[in-house]
């Protein structure tokens, strides 16, 4: 199992983050996910397709359309729970391609390029741990 860094160890990363140019360019192909599709699972594979147009750098070997987001560095095989689309998971999987197994460096750089490209968004998650989940309904019943 991997270590997992704390909400504090991510937002502290994310705050002081400094976009590299792979981080620019995933910013910018989320962007057009966000200027032409607005639903979010579509979205997501717009944004698969787009990296997989592009350069070595951002395909893979296979993607693993199954249950479990993950990433195989081996082989090079990006696993996508097609029950579950979301563009944070494929993102701190990608990172995991780019910069390596370090966990609290793919979930900061996943976040860091979320929230800029969909801050609005951004601001309706909150973490579970080192995850970021969207808020429930604001129409569900408080919590007591
Ligand atoms: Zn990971």
């Amino acid at each position: 199992m991997p270590i997992y860094p704390s909400k504090e160890e991510v937002l502290d990363a994310v705050n002081n983050m400094v976009f590299d140019k792979n981080m620019k360019i995933l910013s910018k192909k989320l962007w057009l996910t966000k200027a032409h599709i607005d639903n979010h699972g579509k979205r997501l594979y717009y944004f698969l397709g787009l990296l997989l147009l592009d350069n070595p750098v951002f395909s893979f070997t296979k993607i693993d359309f199954g249950t479990k987001y993950y990433y195989d560095s081996k082989h090079d095989i990006l696993g996508i729970d097609e029950n579950n689309p979301s563009l944070v998971s494929t993102l701190h999987e990608m990172c995991h391609k780019l910069y390596g197994h370090d966990e609290l460096t793919a979930q900061s750089k996943a976040v860091a390029i979320f929230k800029k490209v969909f801050p609005e968004v951004y601001d309706k998650c909150h973490f579970e741990g080192h995850m970021l989940k969207l808020n429930k309904c604001s129409k569900s019943p408080p919590e007591q």
